[in-house]
């Protein structure tokens, strides 16, 4: 603790791959000591099998180049076992009204983007073990505990916690879709119930994943199948409530016969390699990111639903953006929780996250129709499909590789 009784310059709430990715990059960017940072941890130790045969979790990510970047950053990327990385070269997206190989499927392809691959899909236990190792070793403060309650002061922020009480800074709530950090300072929620599940699983294909999501848009909700690092896929359907209440009470035979149908067997049969679970999405953002002292990151600040997998990526540029407006706000000899580094970081981040929040929704609206809308969505699609410098500007996009950026991304 220092002089003034404040115990920490900054204590990030929440340890999920955005609140350990924060505080790997607080502890070497953020100009603050390591020591002087904390992370509330209460599940600090994510068990995933260290060995590479180990079998895939079920939680994973397709983590975009400007992601990678940051968690380089973070020391994070280098620290992942590299046998358990799945790098994708393509992507396939097709309506239903169509087949998966015709003119109207959106293809992407690294060779054609100039790039080694489009982004790896990576397990959320592996990339939150990675940051959590790096924060540690950079000498950050790990807490393997819960906040329970937080009440502001001119100073700093008082966090009880289930370990005691701290006082801090700045707060960085990175605790996830209910964030108490969030409730607790009364930050209104713009919510918008999908009345969509994602049922998820790992399943293994009769045909190789080539290196290819695929994705197609059905009038029930979008399909995914996410190329892994053994050769399994894992799958992403999104269905009503309550059709994933159908599809979870069947037998694994009758689930894989009709996930073959609604893939379209674009990888020929399919085997159910993992239990099922399924995942209520909606859309949620909080109308303000920062409060005095304190910022919302990844999903505390927003939700969006899963079917361009950008959830993570927002998380983390989030992070990124963030810790440089630490960063530039040390460096000009100004407190670490000043409220004008943190509007910098609400300006940088609200538009970029509100686009790709509404995108993600116009996406799943317009496609997950039948009859003549969803016809007019794929003829879109193949419009977009065909025009080669619209479809290497959607896909920069996606990848982070254009809009405004932080320096930590680039
Ligand atoms: C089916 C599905 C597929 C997805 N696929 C992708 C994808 O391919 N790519 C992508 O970018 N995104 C994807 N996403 C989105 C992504 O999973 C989330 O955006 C991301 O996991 C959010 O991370 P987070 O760290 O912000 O929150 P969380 O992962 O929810 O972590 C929050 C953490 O805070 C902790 N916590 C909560 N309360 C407290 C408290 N009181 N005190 C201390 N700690 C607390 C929790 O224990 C947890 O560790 C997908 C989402 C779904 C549902």
């Amino acid at each position: 603790m220092s002089a003034d009784g404040i115990d920490f310059d900054v204590v990030i709430v929440g340890s999920g791959v955005v609140g350990a990715t924060a505080a790997a990059l607080l502890a070497r960017h953020g100009r603050v000591p390591a020591a002087r940072i904390a992370l509330l941890a209460p599940d600090a130790q994510p068990s995933v099998a260290s060995a590479s045969d180990g079998e895939p979790q079920l939680r994973v990510s397709a983590i975009s180049p400007a992601s990678r970047k940051v968690l380089q950053q973070a020391d994070a990327w280098q620290r992942m076992d590299e046998r358990r990385l799945c790098a994708y070269e393509c992507m396939r997206v097709w309506h239903e009204s169509m087949p998966p190989d015709g003119l109207a499927t959106l293809a992407f392809d690294a060779a054609e983007l100039a790039l080694p691959e489009l982004g790896f899909i990576v397990e959320n236990a592996v990339l939150t073990r990675a940051a959590l190792a790096s924060f540690a070793e950079a000498g950050g403060r790990l807490l393997a505990t819960t906040l329970q309650s937080l009440s502001g002061g001119d100073q700093a922020m008082r966090l009880e916690t289930a370990a005691g009480e701290y006082r801090a800074r700045l707060v960085a709530g990175a605790d996830g879709a209910q964030s108490l950090v969030r409730t607790q300072l009364q930050i209104p929620v713009r919510n918008h119930a999908y009345l969509q599940q994602a049922i998820i699983a790992t399943v293994g294909t009769a045909r190789p994943h080539q290196h290819t999501a695929w994705q197609r848009f059905l009038a029930s909700g979008p399909l995914a199948l996410l190329p892994l690092f053994d050769g399994s896929s894992s799958l992403v359907w999104s269905v009503s409530d309550e059709l994933a209440a159908e599809l979870m009470a069947l037998s694994p035979e009758l689930f894989q016969a009709r996930l073959e149908i609604a893939s379209d067997a674009v990888l020929g049969r399919i085997t159910l390699k993992s239990q099922r679970a399924a995942i209520p999405l909606q859309r949620a953002t909080a109308t303000d990111l920062i409060a005095p002292r304190v910022a919302l990151i990844g999903d505390a600040a927003h939700q969006v639903h899963p079917l361009a997998g950008q959830g993570v990526n927002l998380g983390l540029l989030d992070a990124a953006s963030l810790c440089e407006a630490v960063a530039d706000a040390v460096s000009e000899r100004e407190d670490p929780g000043a409220l004008r580094a943190l509007r910098r970081y609400e300006q940088q981040r609200r538009t970029h996250d509100t686009l790709i929040s509404w995108t993600m929704s116009a996406f799943n609206t317009l496609f997950s129709q039948g009859g003549a809308a969803g016809w007019a969505a794929a003829r879109m699609l193949g419009i977009a499909g065909v025009t080669g410098v619209g479809r290497r500007l959607l896909a920069r996009r996606a990848m982070g590789l254009e809009g405004e950026l932080p320096r930590l991304a680039r």
